[in-house]
């Protein structure tokens, strides 16, 4: 029983400072293109240098304005984690299959897992299709072959879902940002402790969780204590 460890990678630039926020957002709603001497995925890139120093292993998912550069293909392919999609156009099967072809093709990798960008409430980005739609991206997941769904739903007491053999879906996440996580119910220390008896998805976005040291303190520790598992 372990920690399966999700990335959301949602901003190519991070948060900060305004700079870079401005070239997130212009790359997510527009076009602006992946320089590494401006930052680009530099929160993911130090997220993976702590998880390969512990030996922790995590879904990374991708956007199509967050695909990986070279450099970080290397350090995902050191630390053997699994290169995901993070679904932005869910309107059809075929939206869905347009984007697992672009992060296949950029990466020379099979994709086999996928989580969904944003539950519901509000657009965010050019491609984005708003609407979350579990059941669709469930049906879709097995219809592709994919292994994973990980979905959104903040209960991280819910358990998986075994909808068939071949696919594992898990509804909700332990989010590490509290926003959206009822922090009275379950802290931190709940996950340390429930962890060790079944599989708890850890969902967090780099850039949040590099902007907050306690969550920093909170996402190393937790990465140290539990082992973390790779369905294949
Ligand atoms: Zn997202």
């Amino acid at each position: 029983m372990a920690v399966i460890i999700r990335l959301d990678i949602d901003r190519p630039y991070g948060r900060r400072p305004l700079a870079r926020h401005l070239l997130s957002r212009l790359s997510s709603d527009l076009y602006f293109p992946a320089i590494e001497g401006l930052g680009y995925l530099a929160e993911v890139r130090t997220m993976l240098t702590w998880l390969n120093a512990e030996g922790a292993r995590a879904y990374v998912f991708f956007r199509r304005c967050t695909l990986p550069s070279p450099s970080i293909l290397e350090l995902l392919d050191a630390g053997r984690h699994e290169i995901s999609l993070h679904l932005e156009n869910s309107r059809s099967y075929g939206t869905f299959l347009e984007e697992t072809r672009i992060l296949e093709r950029h990466t020379k990798r099979k994709v086999s897992a996928m989580s969904k960008h944003g539950s519901g409430e509000a657009k965010f980005g050019f491609h984005h299709y708003a609407p979350y739609e579990p059941e669709k991206y469930v049906q879709w997941a097995q219809q592709a072959s994919l292994r994973v769904f990980l979905g959104n739903l903040e209960d991280p007491s819910l358990e998986p879902e075994g909808s068939s053999p071949s696919l594992l879906f898990f509804p909700s996440a332990f989010w590490l940002e509290p926003h959206w996580r009822d922090t009275q119910r379950f802290p931190v220390d709940w996950l340390l402790d429930h962890a060790r008896h079944r599989d708890i998805v850890l969902l967090v976005h780099p850039e949040n969780v590099l902007a907050d040291p306690g969550l920093v303190t909170d996402f190393r520790n937790i990465i140290r204590a539990l082992e973390s598992r790779i369905v294949s």
